[in-house]
Formats: C-alpha cells, sequence, structure tokens
C-alpha cells in the first residue's frame, strides 16, 4: 500500500507537486493519469526516494524511503531516468543488479524469460528498440519479486502485441497481491488496464475514483 499525504514537491518558485493526498490499495492496478508535466514523475521519485518531499510525505507499506536506493526487493520499478547501460547486455545488467541486492541468478533467468527476452540476452541493449527496452525494464523491477511496482508510462514504445502483453502482466501481478502503480498520460489506455484510477493536473490531484466513475464524468 502506497499512502500519499500532502505530498508536496517545490523546485525553485514552482510546484512540481502540491498536496497529493492517495492511497494506492495492493490486490489491483491503480493508474496514474495526467498529462505530460502534470507531476506523475516527480510523484513517482518521492515515493522511491530518489527525491525529498518539500512538505508532506509519501510511504510505501509504512516506509519512507530516503535512501538513494529502494531495495529491489521491497520496490520495482520502471522509471525513464533509469535506463540501462547502452554498453549491456539484459544478463550482464540483470545479474550485475542481482548480485548488489543479494538475490540468486535463477532469478536473472526468470525474468528474462517471464519479458521475453530469452533469445537477447546476450545482445547490448543500447541497440534495443524502445519496445524491448521497455520489456528490460519490466524485468529489472520484477527481478526483486517486489510487492510493490511503480511503473513510470511502461506502455510507451510499444506495439499493439506489446500493450496487450504488458496489461495482461500487470493485472497477474496485482491479482496476486501486489501493489501496482502505472502512469500514463492517455485515458482511453488507462481505462483498459486500471481498475482504479489516480489523476492529477498541474501538480494537483483532479480525481481518486473507480475507473467506471471516471467514464461516467467524462
Ligand atoms: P509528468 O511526469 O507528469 O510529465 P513531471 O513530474 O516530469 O511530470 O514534471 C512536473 C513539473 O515539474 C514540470 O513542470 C517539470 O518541468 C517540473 N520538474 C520536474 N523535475 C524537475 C527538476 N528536477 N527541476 C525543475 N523542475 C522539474
Ligand atoms: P549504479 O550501479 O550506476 O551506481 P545503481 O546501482 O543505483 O546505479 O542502479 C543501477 C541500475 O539498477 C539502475 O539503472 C536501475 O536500472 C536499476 N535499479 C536500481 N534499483 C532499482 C529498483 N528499486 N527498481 C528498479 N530498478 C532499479
Amino acid at each position: 500500500m502506497i499512502e500519499a499525504t500532502n505530498l508536496t514537491k517545490r523546485y525553485g518558485d514552482r510546484y512540481a507537486v502540491e498536496d497529493l493526498t492517495f492511497t494506492v490499495r495492493p490486490g489491483m492496478v491503480t493508474g496514474f493519469l495526467g498529462p505530460n508535466g502534470a507531476g506523475k514523475s516527480t510523484t513517482m521519485r518521492l515515493i522511491l526516494g530518489l527525491d525529498r518531499p518539500t512538505r508532506g510525505s509519501v510511504t510505501v507499506n509504512g516506509r519512507a524511503y530516503a535512501a538513494h536506493r529502494t531495495p529491489l526487493r521491497e520496490v520495482g520499478a520502471l522509471l525513464e531516468a533509469r535506463a540501462v547501460h547502452p554498453g549491456r547486455s539484459p544478463y550482464h545488467h540483470l545479474l550485475a543488479l542481482a548480485r548488489s541486492n543479494g538475490l540468486p541468478r535463477s532469478r536473472v533467468l526468470d525474468v528474462i524469460d517471464a519479458v521475453g527476452l530469452t533469445e537477447l540476452a546476450r545482445r547490448r541493449a543500447g541497440r534495443f528498440s524502445l519496445g524491448m527496452q521497455q520489456r528490460l525494464g519490466i524485468a529489472t523491477a520484477l527481478l526483486g519479486d517486489p510487492h510493490t511496482l511503480i511503473l513510470d508510462e511502461p506502455l510507451n514504445g510499444l506495439d499493439t502485441e506489446g500493450i496487450r502483453w504488458v496489461r495482461g502482466l500487470l493485472r497477474d501481478l496485482a491479482g496476486q497481491g501486489r501493489t501496482v502503480f502505472v502512469s500514463s498520460h492517455l485515458m482511453t489506455e488507462m481505462a483498459l488496464t486500471a481498475e482504479h484510477v489516480v489523476v492529477i493536473g498541474k501538480g494537483r490531484l483532479v480525481a481518486d475514483t473507480g475507473l467506471a466513475s471516471l467514464i461516467a464524468e467524462s
């Protein structure tokens, strides 16, 4: 469970997010919807402890992450800024990460298989299509078998089949009781992916609602 209380982040004299209070529950996919620049990535960075709130707080299962690195066993994240080094292969990248987090090598093979990258496992990630890079990012997020997943625009760059695949994966992960928080700027994609949505605009909470009521209102 993710709980944000009056979460606020200011850069200079501008508020990137202001007074966000919302809850993301386990066992369902929660969408984080808002146009570009609304504050979605900022909020996700605050949840992960990659940035500090100016005011307010955010916790994951009661814990506030302050360190630069969130434990992979607790929270898996896909953030654009966390791109894989272009010279590394999926196997190399994931194995290094598994080692530094005390995870067994078998996890690396499991997640490579789970995202369909087995044939590309030894190729340089720098040459991958955006869709394949997204799959590698998702594999990275899944590596520690975390209870919480924070995915920033995971559908970007995927083709129709890839989008369908990610949707199925997110539903499976939520169905296992995990907390799954997924951002998108596309309303229709969220409508097909999430059961609950948190909507922001210009850094402020616009709605926190079940999907049916959001569609009814629009
Ligand atoms: P989204 O992910 O919804 O596109 P962001 O969280 O990236 O939105 O951005 C929200 C606002 O905060 C934007 O106006 C953006 O320019 C600003 N912002 C984000 N990160 C920084 C930063 N490191 N320094 C200054 N402004 C930032
Ligand atoms: P470096 O090795 O460059 O100092 P890190 O060890 O912090 O950087 O992270 C290396 C890579 O590990 C990041 O690019 C990111 O892909 C991944 N990573 C680290 N922590 C997480 C996490 N909690 N969730 C998802 N990926 C992570």
